[in-house]
């Protein structure tokens, strides 16, 4: 007899199928990221952001620099320039590696810091930090140990943590980082079988410390690493930001093993996101490829316009025309921490670049502080952010570079305020 055609009843292996579905839609889309995004946390200082920006808040949290003396309309007429008789290429991607004419370029703005490098072994990234990035990439499994100053450069810290890799930190002193310490380290997980695959450090006025690496220090850290068998990656974006003119010898212009992170943010441009890094001939065309994976290619665009400005416009007296400006914050940094701060407060002159860094008294905690802080309306940035293991909670970083020496000084006596209150309790 034909069945009548009524659908079948649901079967039980229907019912689950079901619910499995409704679970898998159910399911947060975060569940299905890979297990290495764990480590890619929120930095503080971008968490802070929107609140410090807020105008009535002094922030001496980013490290935004200040481009209010750039030639802004000779900018425009050459980005006017660069459409019109360029656009064309301009305008189209471009290599992998990086426009040649700026490569070379980089090579000229490089040799004043003593480094003697080919074109070819540059590779043209968006910003340095693109190129911590891919370093961190080629170089990083998960669980390998990375060297890192104690405290660190935050987007470095984020790199090695997106990569699964461990950090160990070497403490610094007023002269940078300790070559003793960086031995005693090695050697301590030598004993654990551990290698470390690199040592980054920041020789020149040191994002956050505001140290530089004593000149005598620079061969044996570079030699102590090579005993070890650990690459060296030196990140310098500051390094001809010193308010006295003078520039040390990159640790690159010592060892062309070293790889070497540059960028023009701080000289000229942070919005054009143009950095570069010059690494040796058998690292370059790992590095390339993985930049092509990453864009493509850089931006022909900003690429083209840095060449033209470094060809067309006195760039060297712009850069000291930033430190000028840089120097008087700093100046007014360091007068009104003098004249405000409860005692019990430490902290660094920098020689050039863009920061403080402060200790405060025994039982003051900055990140706890820190609403407190943006109550009285001033931002810093916690010492904990720059620290891979929770340390740093008794430290924390100012930056002078972009509020004007009176809001700089109005912003210390409002933090003054908040210590005071805080050391009260
Ligand atoms: N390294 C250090 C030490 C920095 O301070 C910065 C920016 N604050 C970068 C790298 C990244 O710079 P950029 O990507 O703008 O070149």
């Amino acid at each position: 007899m034909p069945q009548p055609a009524t659908p079948p009843p649901p079967s039980d292996a229907a019912v689950p199928a079901a619910g499995v579905a409704a679970a898998a839609a159910a399911a947060a889309p975060t569940e299905r990221f890979a297990a290495r995004t764990a480590g890619m946390t929120a930095s503080e200082i971008r968490a802070l952001f929107a609140v410090a920006s807020r105008p009535e808040v002094v922030s001496l949290a980013g490290g935004m620099p200040n481009l209010a003396a750039l030639p802004l309309e000779s900018l425009a007429a050459e980005v006017g320039n660069l459409v019109a008789r360029d656009g064309q290429v301009a305008l189209q991607y471009g290599s992998a590696q990086g426009v040649p004419a700026l490569r070379e370029q980089i090579c000229e703005v490089m040799a004043l810091e003593g480094i003697r490098a080919d074109p070819d072994d540059v590779v043209v990234t968006v910003g340095s930090q693109m190129a911590l990035d891919l370093v961190t990439r080629i170089y990083c499994d998960p669980g390998d140990v990375v060297l890192a100053e104690g405290p660190s450069y935050v987007g470095a810290l984020g790199s090695f943590a997106a990569y699964q890799a461990r950090v160990v930190h070497v403490a610094m002193d007023e002269h940078g980082l300790v070559p003793e310490l960086l031995r005693d380290a090695l050697r301590s997980l030598a004993a654990q079988g551990i290698t470390p695959k690199l040592l980054y450090t920041i020789p020149n006025f040191h994002n956050p410390a505001g140290v530089t690496l004593a000149v005598e220090r620079r061969a044996e850290v570079l030699e102590i690493c090579a005993s070890y068998g650990v690459a060296v990656v030196e990140d310098n974006p500051y390094g001809l930001l010193g308010f006295s003119g003078r520039t040390y010898p990159a640790l690159r212009s010592l060892d062309r093993d070293v790889v070497y992170l540059g960028s023009f943010s701080k000289t000229f441009a942070s919005g054009l996101r143009v950095g570069w890094a010059l690494v040796p001939p058998a690292v370059r065309d790992r590095l390339v490829l993985a930049a092509e994976s990453a864009t493509l290619c850089p931006p022909s665009f900003t690429q083209m316009l840095v060449s033209r400005y470094l060809a067309g416009h006195d760039w060297r007296s712009q850069i000291k025309t930033f430190t000028e400006a840089y120097r008087e914050r700093r100046d007014a940094l360091l007068d009104a921490l003098e004249t405000h701060l409860p005692d019990g407060c430490t902290w660094n002159v920098p020689d050039g670049g863009f920061y403080v860094w402060l200790t405060v008294p025994e039982g003051v905690d900055t990140k706890a502080m820190l609403p407190r802080a943006v109550t009285a309306r001033v931002a810093y940035a916690s010492g904990t952010g720059f620290y891979a293991d929770g340390f740093g909670t008794r430290q924390l970083r100012l930056s002078y570079c972009y509020p004007t020496p009176e809001r700089i000084t109005e912003g210390v006596r409002r933090l003054a305020g908040v210590l005071e209150a805080e050391l009260d309790v």
